[in-house]
């Protein structure tokens, strides 16, 4: 980060502003609303910086005796050798000077504000694209309404009772997030200020009652935060405390409250680091705390991702729950690697398998898996791409079918190899897929070679196999 960014309280402080045409008068403007004490120095003025009566004017040139008592000076002339006199007067005084539009000369910038006193938004590139920085406010203009003023308004004159009824931080925190996120913020949106103050102090009184914890069953997607769903968003933001897989991407993790806690009970095939026992018991404590509890998992919660048991344990115990969907691996493959699961012409049907090496694949009913005009989505399967065929193959699935493995499906290093059912275990290993992978088995996978779109193009078995 180039600059550091600060909100200054310039009550009753004197600030330098050299220039008195209308740029300077712009700046003045919101120095005065700051509550600063202006001196003025330029030879010619505007009318209304000559008459406003809170403005001592200089009617000179400027001289470095100008500084004296300022806490910082801004440069508005357009006058290069007056700018750069400015400049080298502030470095002299190791004072800060801005000169307006000129990043070179100034120790400090200005940003661009969304002004929705006491709320205050400052936005900057650090100089080096003004117009960025002009567009990303319009967006806030828009996205961020009167009611985000006279909500703050509200909070601020109500602080000293919710500090005082509430002495506990993370109590006042909760009650702060209810409040700006329910009803009170609803009401002030509606523009009914009488009813929101009602509530706020009816949800104050409520406030130091214990909460009772929750879980929220959170489906993180395949990796693309893009993909995450608007209920997913707001449960990360709410969280107090988020359990979180391995398979999460950094890209949603990042996404969550900031001062939530974060444990990782990452389970990787192979690896166990937190058995399912201690995972249910992490739930079980911090819901009972009181905390609101989000259980994130890749993927969809309730595919492949034992949130059925953990919702069992839960309600065993009488925590409460909500579960949150999220787009599965077979969905996210699908679609990022150009590959419709159903296809009028292909596959009237598909089926999410669990192909985990260790545990599952004896049990599986390869007879039907390997009937044909049916998709399979082979979750976990990485580690046993020569049994998939030996199976498909032995149960009458022709060894010509079309398969895809798409390994970090929607991540940006996605990878798509294309190959037929009997070349599978051999493409794999070439390719050198690791997990997290996803292999599809069935003819709609071919498809990946014209509708491709994401990432990198998918590579065939010939071309790996011309490479070695
Ligand atoms: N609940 C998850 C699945 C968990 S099992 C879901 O709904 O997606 C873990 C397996 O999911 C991995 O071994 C892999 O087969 C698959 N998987 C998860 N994320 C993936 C991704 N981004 N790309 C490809 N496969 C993925």
């Amino acid at each position: 980060m180039r600059y550091f960014p600060l909100f200054a309280d310039l009550h009753d402080r004197r600030v330098l502003v050299v220039g008195g045409g209308a740029v300077a008068e712009r700046k003045v403007r919101l120095l005065l609303e700051a509550g600063a004490r202006v001196r003025l120095v330029a030879p010619e003025v505007t009318a209304w910086l000559r008459e406003h009566p809170s403005i001592t004017v200089h009617r000179e040139q400027f001289d470095p005796q100008h500084f004296e008592g300022a806490v910082f000076a801004i440069a508005a002339t357009d006058d290069r050798a007056v700018n750069e006199a400015v400049a080298a007067a502030g470095r002299e005084r190791n004072a800060l000077v801005n000169v307006v539009d000129v990043a070179e000369l100034s120790s400090f910038i200005v940003p661009a504000i969304v002004d929705r006193t006491p709320l205050v938004i400052a936005i900057s590139t650090g100089g080096v694209a003004p117009v960025l920085a002009r567009l990303v406010r319009e967006r806030l203009e828009s996205l961020i309404d009167g009611s985000f003023g006279q909500l703050a308004g509200l909070l601020q004159r109500w602080r000293g009772r919710i500090k005082g009824g509430l002495p506990d931080v993370n109590a006042r925190r909760r009650f702060y997030e209810t409040v700006v996120r329910g009803q009170v913020a609803a009401l002030v949106r509606n523009n009914d200020l009488p009813r929101a103050e009602r509530e706020l102090e009816r949800t104050l009184q409520q406030a130091d009652t214990p909460r009772q914890g929750r879980v929220v069953l959170v489906g993180a997607g395949p990796g693309d935060a893009g993909l995450l769903t608007l209920n997913a968003l707001r449960a990360l933001q709410e969280a107090d405390v988020i359990l979180h897989d391995r398979l999460v991407a950094d890209e949603v993790l990042n996404l969550a409250r900031r001062d939530a806690d974060r444990i990782c009970v990452g389970k990787m095939a192979g690896g166990h680091s937190v058995s399912q026992g201690r995972i249910n018991e992490l739930l079980l404590e911090q819901a009972r705390l009181g905390r609101r509890v989000v259980r994130l998992k890749g993927g969809d919660p309730f595919i492949f991702g034992r949130g059925g048991e953990e919702l069992e344990f839960l309600e065993q115990h009488g925590i409460p729950f909500e579960v949150v969907p999220g787009i599965t691996a077979a969905i996210a493959c699908g679609a990022y690697a150009g590959i419709p699961l159903t296809h009028r012409e292909h596959a009237q049907s598909v089926r999410f398998v669990t192909a985990h090496s260790g545990d599952s694949m004896g049990d599986l009913d390869w007879a039907t898996l390997a009937r044909e005009r049916q998709t399979l989505a082979l979750y976990m399967g990485v580690a046993g791409l020569g049994t998939i065929r030996d199976q498909l193959v032995r149960h009458g699935r022709a060894p010509s079918t079309p398969v895809a493995i798409v390994e970090n499906g929607s991540r940006s290093n996605q990878r798509v190899v294309l190959a037929t059912l009997a070349e599978l275990e051999d493409a794999g290993r070439a390719a050198a897929v690791k997990s997290p992978a996803l292999v599809i088995v069935g003819e709609v996978a071919a498809l990946a070679g014209k509708l491709h779109w994401f990432g990198s193009a998918p590579v065939s078995w010939q071309a790996l196999r011309a490479v070695a």
